[in-house]
């Protein structure tokens, strides 16, 4: 897509471009030292380092296209790595929700990436049906902890983690949304066992998590007991327009049309083929269109307000495309991306099959895809669902 970028626009983007190279990986160097100074560098220029942050908590106060340029010129880049948990989901609660000791306590580590945060959201019964979350927090005589009891699953990072943001259940009276309470605590504590689960794509990232008689401080609630559910479909929004993952996928279209036009079918290559050819086709047009529903709910996070059920939208469409993106490479790399950690064939093909696999989570993750339609149909179509179907509103 061409997008007609300002005098303005094209000074940033040369300045995002000038900063990318200043600042890229030099092979050799200490990865943990230079990611550490890229941070620091970015913040330096004026909160580059927190992009989706609004101005008076130390972001840019970029515009829309300003955004737009960044997303664009980083995607495909070697930078830093980073999670999402901290900086793009908990932080936005805390500014919505959290009072002013929060933020002072937190904020400036979740910035500093000092912190691994993991999100506890999701239950053995609660899932795509997160309101039925039945992990208990109960407060002591004194009021002064939470005593919470109960399993997570599916929980990223958990092993790493320093601290989890937690669903938990204060009450069982009223509308099952009604009794849910969001807590703060530290992983690394007595009470907290966390036990691997590895994926269909050998990964270990996931983790279920057992909480037994966890204490936890009263002035680690966000907000109001009771009101859990409302800062965490907040956050779920935030989740779900940082997963469609356009700028990337733009990347890995553009790759997997280099790559299938080295691969030589009868007198020309794959490209060439009429079915494979159609198939990226359809892809790059549904990747575009998306592209333009991403424009539009940035221009509405510019105009202060929150992502709204739109990034349904963006999580549905993006995440499929992924796949596709991820099944058309396995296509490409036909025998030779059949299994993985056998170095044969074109390199594109090596890590086929494992990043095909675990591409399936991905329209699991942060609300299935399933849930995404309903939120469609009921916020965005104004459809009405009939009294008989099940709400759910929740994650995954
Ligand atoms: C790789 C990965 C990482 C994850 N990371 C985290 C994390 O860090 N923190 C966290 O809290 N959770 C995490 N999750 C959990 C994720 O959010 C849930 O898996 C997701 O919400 C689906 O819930 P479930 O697994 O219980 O499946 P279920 O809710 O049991 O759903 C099973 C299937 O049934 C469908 N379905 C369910 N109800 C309906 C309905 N009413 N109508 C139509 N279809 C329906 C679903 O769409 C799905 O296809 C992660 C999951 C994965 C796979």
């Amino acid at each position: 897509m061409d997008i007609e970028l300002s005098k303005t626009d094209l000074e940033f983007q040369a300045e995002v471009r000038q900063f990318l190279s200043d600042n890229a990986y030099k092979p050799g160097e200490d990865y943990n030292k230079w990611r550490m100074n890229w941070f620091a560098t970015a913040a330096a220029k004026g909160g580059w380092d927190v992009p989706k942050w609004p101005k008076e908590f130390g972001g840019p106060g970029w515009t829309p296209s300003q955004h737009y340029i960044w997303e664009r010129e980083k995607a495909g880049k070697n930078l830093p790595w980073d999670l999402p948990f901290g900086i793009g989901m908990l932080a936005p609660v805390l500014m919505a929700h959290g009072n002013q000791k929060q933020l002072d306590r937190f904020m400036p580590d979740i910035r500093a990436r000092k912190v691994i945060w993991c999100q506890g959201y999701s239950e053995p019964g609660a899932g795509s049906d997160l309101a039925n979350l039945q992990t208990k927090a109960e407060l002591t005589e004194d009021g002064k902890h939470y005593i919470v009891n109960g399993t997570k699953i599916w929980t990223t990072v958990a092993h790493m983690a320093d601290w989890i943001f937690c669903l938990t259940r204060t009450s069982n009276t009223g509308k099952k949304q009604e009794g849910i309470t969001f807590l703060l605590f530290p992983v690394k504590q007595e009470g907290v066992e966390v036990q691997p689960i590895i994926t269909l794509g050998g990964a270990h990232t996931v983790n279920t998590v057992f909480l037994t008689d966890v204490k936890v401080p009263v002035e680690n609630r966000i907000g109001e007991e009771g009101k859990g559910w409302t800062y965490a479909k907040g956050l779920l929004q935030h989740e779900r327009t940082g997963l469609a993952g356009i700028s990337n996928s733009l990347v890995a279209l553009a790759k997997l049309k280099k790559n299938a036009r080295s691969i030589i079918r009868g007198n020309g290559t794959l490209m060439d083929e009429p079915a494979f050819r159609s198939k990226v086709a359809e892809l790059e047009v549904d990747l575009h269109a998306l592209e333009y529903t991403e424009l539009r709910s940035l221009a509405n996070a510019a105009a202060g307000s929150d992502p709204g059920p739109e990034s349904s939208i963006l999580k549905l469409k993006g995440t499929e495309i992924q796949q596709r993106l991820a099944k058309l490479t396995v296509e490409a790399g036909g025998l030779h991306a059949a299994g993985w950690g056998q170095p044969v064939g074109p390199a594109f093909a090596h890590s086929g099959m494992q990043s095909y696999l675990g591409s399936r989570a991905y329209t699991i993750y942060g609300g299935a895809s399933e849930v995404q339609r309903d939120v469609i149909a009921k916020n965005v179509l104004g459809l009405k669902k009939k009294s008989s179907e099940k709400t759910r509103t929740g994650k995954g």
